[in-house]
């Protein structure tokens, strides 16, 4: 058994993960880190609902046993900061976690509050909320560093519509495709070079002396690596999913037209992943026109490429040609985003970062400080990410629950505030507004 200073171990099994396999038992412990802001309001209630289903499911033989880990406000609180190593140290052991969201400072001020998210140039009483045991100097983000700690590569962002949700798109009933977005490299790896600084300027020397060609000197760089390890790794992730989950397709979106050495390089690698390890199970499109005749043979999966700015369009005009999407960093942040508000976005998309070992599922909206510890806001993207959850741990009945629950209450009307402004906006008269706990309850009895 571990040791940890804070975090307690409860009685339960250890998730095993061998070969991308995981095996849960029957009391799995799965770290819960509650997050800053609305995380207060929302994990509860996640933790509420996510119970009642695995119980709805199992009957009783199987039951989730949570163990609290700290970070953000916690962390702060409890270690003295915002991302203590034993949290992450915990997750690993642990294998699975669940998290709200985390404070991030953006301004350009030396210190944050955590209770109320306000900047300011002093660590002491905060000057928004008055509280002085939030009040800490600024740090790089939470998430981003839960990520990079535990190698999480793969971005993972389901995208469904559900019937009753006003959404801005004509096809949102068409849509349920998953996002995989590479999530260690591209431009977000951090070779950020300031425009005049050594390496911006040795930069512009370099590709002048060796290519011939000229970058404007008052440049700022960046730099853009997308690598075979880290896209094969990716894409083998989504089309693992897409065989597991009996989908149609996979497709990879790239820039390649552009960018043939990394964009058109990940689509590159993402057919050789295909076809070197997958090779009985998938078709790539070219074999499906010019040698099956466009006739997919049975317990297949398409594997498809599409240039990134075409996606965008095809996800509003033919969504239901797509099912499983796999995407290097940037563009897939982008498509995350787009994808979510098409099926009338706010709080109800899901989403998990997930490493070879680790996984961590994760509400996808922010801290909303302004409505914190009022039991108001929406938890359902939190909700549906312990779906997720359950189904990484082969758990699906529960899963299955749980999409059950918030289909019948949001059909029925049975919604936060955020969902029901929109529904009467629409006209739609029989819409009960529900605090944050009572969503959760109204799921809870339709599952
Ligand atoms: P936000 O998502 O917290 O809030 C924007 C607005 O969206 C809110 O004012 C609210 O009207 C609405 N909203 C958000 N979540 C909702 C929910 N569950 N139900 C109903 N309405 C909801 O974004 P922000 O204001 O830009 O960021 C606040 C803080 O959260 C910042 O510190 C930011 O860095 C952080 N953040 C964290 C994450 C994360 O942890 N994954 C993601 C985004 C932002």
């Amino acid at each position: 058994m571990a040791q940890f200073q804070h975090v307690k171990i409860p009685k339960g099994d250890l998730i095993q993960v061998a070969k991308g396999q995981v095996t849960a038992g029957n009391r799995p412990i799965i770290g819960v880190l509650r997050g800053d802001g609305i995380g207060l309001d929302i994990t509860p209630v996640m933790q509420a609902v996510t119970a009642a289903a695995v119980k709805k499911a199992f009957g009783g033989q199987r039951e989730i046993v949570w163990c609290s880990l700290y970070a953000g406000l916690e962390g702060l609180q409890k270690y003295g900061e915002v991302l203590p190593p034993e949290t992450i140290e915990a997750i690993q052991y642990l294998k699975v976690a669940i998290k709200g969201p985390f404070t991030t400072p953006i301004g350009e001020e030396t210190h944050v509050c955590l209770h109320c998210a306000h900047q300011q140039n002093h660590g002491k009483k905060c000057d928004q909320c008055g509280k002085t045991d939030g009040v800490t100097k600024r740090f790089r983000s939470i998430n981003v560093g839960l990520r990079q700690a535990m190698d999480l590569y793969a971005c993972v962002r389901p995208i469904r519509y559900f019937e009753g949700v006003p959404s801005p798109n004509k096809y949102a009933d068409q849509v349920n495709f998953i996002i995989f977005r590479e999530n260690t490299e591209d431009v977000y790896a951090g070779h950020d070079f300031e425009r005049g600084s050594e390496v911006a300027e040795a930069i512009i020397r370099l590709v002048k002396e060796k290519t011939g060609r000229t970058i404007r000197p008052d440049s700022g760089i960046g730099v853009k690596p997308i690598s075979v390890t880290g896209t094969k790794r990716l894409v083998r992730k989504a089309i693992a999913w897409g065989i597991a989950q009996g989908l149609p397709s996979v497709t990879l979106v790239h820039k390649g037209n552009i960018m043939k050495f990394t964009e058109g390089s990940f689509c590159k690698w993402g057919y050789e992943v295909a076809k070197e390890e997958f090779g009985d199970k998938t078709v790539s499109e070219k074999v499906f026109w010019e040698e099956l005749g466009g006739k997919m043979p049975p317990g297949k999966i398409l594997i498809k490429d599409r240039i990134a700015d075409s996606i965008f369009q095809q996800i509003q005009t033919r969504p239901e040609e797509y099912s499983v999407l796999a995407l290097p960093n940037l563009n897939g942040d982008y498509l995350s985003d787009a994808a979510i508000a098409l099926v009338g976005g706010l709080g109800l998309g899901p989403g998990a970062n997930i490493g070879d070992t680790a996984a961590l599922f994760e509400a996808t909206h922010g801290t909303a400080p302004k409505y914190a510890g009022q039991d108001k806001v929406n938890p359902g993207s939190i909700i549906l990410s312990a779906g997720m959850m359950l189904e990484h741990m082969g758990w699906k009945e529960a899963s299955s629950c749980i999409v059950k629950g918030m289909e019948r209450a949001i059909k029925d009307g049975y919604v936060t505030y955020d969902l029901a402004r929109l529904m009467r906006a629409e006209g739609r008269k029989e819409v009960k507004e529900l605090s944050c706990s009572g969503f959760g309850q109204a799921i809870i009895e339709r599952m």
